[in-house]
């Protein structure tokens, strides 16, 4: 009798030890079908140096903020103190959430728990919820975002219908109650969540409050139709339509807005949104400039983190929406250059404004838009706290977008990175192992776990750099591989099949402000290694506020064959370590040549724009390592070219 027992207490806990394996949910008629779904949470787990990466993030400022940053500690009005009451606490929750689930650490699980169980017990009779004192619908659009993250990891029962109370008190309060200030420009992040509970329960008032939310928020569609903002904006040009964070959050506004719409001018909006951004305000680095507001193309402006976080969170629901594999090569390069180029190693200091070229980080006035002394320090919360407390989804969010569901029940790799995927196929479960170093390497390995032979479409993102890319399956190449294009693979699949990819990573060179040179390889931009001098500004114990100064100068220009970069760079490959984003622990190297020019010199306390080139240098001719813009915290990544 005791062995029967406690056989069945064993196979209760195989069975809830399993992965759930939820399905993704797919968009409920009339609205128009995304191109890909994106999985539950918890569908992605990230392995290798990515789940590393994402310790290393736990370990830092996210798994303890909230032990001494009181915003988000105990006296936040989210847990129902008195202090912070607006954004903080739900901007913490909103990455929170997901890193506590990747990596199913059970004391950061806790932790968000609780937030989520004070929103929870405290909504009030007429369905709102919050803090008392927050009348702003806007934090609560965050709040939401987190509670559906929550509710996918755990399928707590209480989450749709607080969702239910919450949305039909707005559609009754609206109008007394109209969208203000920030959330008027920020509606596109409610309608994510208005869907998603949409989808879930087919309550079609719902979709009278994403009309609602469209008609009181801001016209994106006409802001791009007609751009003004051609270059850094003045003074008097600033506003919220101009604000960088509002900007990159509205990347994804106007395409979801086509899913209840059936505009096709909505959707061209969202790509004509794009291109006119990249065309006046895109870095090297794959995000928009804005310190905080629109700042051109010289690359000594700077880009707010929430910006990067934020404009990742876009890219990844755009890519959703519209299938772009593009979307899956810019979201790529935000992930693997300004986010972890913008952080120390080891995640306890973050700046508020990085860089492309980036010489000097220390306590005084820039040139940026409207920014203030301390934006581009490394510390707790230079210049203002929303990046402390918002920054935190930025990996998270990434893992859990790498792969996507097909529309015919198959499985897409958008984005890559070590990582296991479970998701359910025709009802059946199936896992995905991806093994794999890259960015750092050109090699990835997928390794099929099924229980019994399946036929669904796997869809491979070949990146647009990678000419050449090879795909085999159990080792025969396949035909058909283009750059730039998703790569189907339909058939019946086995357990313990495989599938290679070699994505070889060419030198590029691109041209950008005053016709200098940035070099990429694979999703990796690289920058001058520059020596850094890191000094301690003041302490917040258990963080810090650092000052970096450069220990070797940085005012080089290259030599090399733009078309031929490969003539005159060397590439060397080093270990993958626990800091990859550090200058000493940067897994690549390129080195090359240059020469200094000496009249290229710092302007109020930053490298001045480049010179224009290609530019003559009689200085001699010097070594230089570059390394990836993510590892390298000082750097060049925009070069002037020498006369030959
Ligand atoms: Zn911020």
């Amino acid at each position: 009798m005791r062995v029967r027992r406690r056989a069945t207490a064993l196979a209760l806990v195989l069975l809830s030890a399993a992965p759930a394996r939820p399905q993704a949910v797919k968009n409920q008629p009339p609205l128009a079908a995304n191109h890909y779904d994106l999985l539950p949470l918890t569908s992605i787990r990230p392995r290798g140096w990515l789940e590393r990466q994402l310790r290393v993030q736990a370990d830092g400022l996210s798994g303890h903020l909230d032990e001494f940053w009181p915003d988000v500690g105990p006296t936040s009005g989210w847990l129902g103190g008195k202090g912070e009451s607006w954004e903080r606490g739900p901007y913490f929750l909103d990455g929170l959430v997901p890193l506590a689930f990747l990596l199913n650490d059970q004391h950061l699980i806790g932790k968000a728990r609780r937030f989520v169980d004070w929103t929870i017990t405290h909504q009030r009779a007429d369905g709102s919820i919050g803090p008392e004192k927050n009348r702003d619908w806007w934090p609560n659009m965050i709040m939401l975002k987190a509670l559906t993250q929550y509710q996918e990891a755990t399928g707590d029962e209480r989450v749709i219908p607080l969702m239910r109370r919450y949305f039909a008190f707005q559609l009754r309060t609206m109008a007394s109650q109209p969208l203000k200030e920030w959330a008027v420009f920020r509606w596109g992040d409610e309608v994510l969540t208005v869907l998603w509970l949409y989808n879930r329960t087919g309550d079609t008032s719902l979709l009278d409050l994403a009309r609602k939310l469209h008609d009181q928020g801001h016209d994106w569609r006409r802001q791009f139709a007609k751009f003004e903002f051609t270059a850094k904006v003045t003074k008097p040009q600033i506003s919220l339509a101009t604000h960088v964070v509002n900007n990159a959050m509205a990347l994804k506004t106007e395409a979801e807005w086509w899913l209840v719409s059936h505009d096709a001018n909505d959707r061209a909006a969202a790509e004509r949104q794009i291109e006119e951004m990249d065309r006046y305000h895109l870095l090297p680095n794959g995000v928009h400039s804005g310190d905080e507001h629109y700042a051109g193309k010289n690359p000594s402006q700077g880009t707010e983190l929430c910006a990067v976080v934020e404009g990742m969170f876009s890219v990844e629901n755009l890519l959703a929406i519209l299938g772009d594999p593009a979307l899956g090569d810019r979201l790529e390069k935000m992930a693997y250059n300004p986010l972890p180029g913008t952080f120390s190693a080891d995640m306890w200091a973050h700046q508020y404004d990085q860089q492309t070229n980036q010489v000097l980080c220390t306590l005084r006035q820039r040139n940026w838009t409207n920014n203030g002394p301390e934006s581009n320090l490394f510390g707790l919360e230079p210049n203002f706290g929303c990046c402390t407390s918002n920054f935190h989804q930025g990996w998270p969010k990434f893992v859990a977008s790498l792969w996507m569901a097909t529309e015919d029940d198959g499985l897409a790799a958008v984005a890559y990175g070590p990582s296991e995927v479970h998701a359910k196929v025709s009802g059946h479960p199936v896992s995905l192992l991806e093994e794999t170093e890259y960015p750092f390497r050109d090699r990835i390995r997928l390794t099929v776990d099924i229980e019994k032979s399946l036929a669904f479409p796997l869809a491979l993102r070949i990146p647009s750099w990678a000419e050449e890319a090879v795909v085999t399956v159990n080792g025969q190449r396949a035909a058909g591989v283009r750059p730039g294009a998703f790569f189907r693979i339909q058939r019946m699949w086995q357990k313990g099949d495989t599938v290679e990819l070699i994505f070889p990573m060419k030198l590029r060179v691109s041209r950008w402000y005053h016709e200098a040179v940035a070099i990429d390889r694979g999703p990796l931009v690289y920058s001058l290694k520059i020596g850094e001098e890191w000094k301690k500004l003041r302490d917040k114990a258990p963080a810090a506020d650092w000052e970096v100064y450069p220990a070797t100068p940085w005012n080089y220009g290259l030599a090399l064959d733009p078309s031929h970069p490969e003539k005159s760079i060397a590439v060397l490959e080093k270990p993958v370590g626990d800091h990859p984003f550090s200058a000493d622990g940067a897994p690549v190297e390129l080195v090359t040549k240059g020469r200094r020019i000496p009249e290229w010199q710092l302007v109020n306390g930053s490298a001045a724009p480049p010179p224009q080139s290609p530019v003559h240098s009689g200085e001699f001719e010097e070594s230089l390592t570059l390394i990836p813009y993510g590892s390298a915290k000082l750097r060049i990544t925009e070069f002037p070219l020498l006369k030959n």
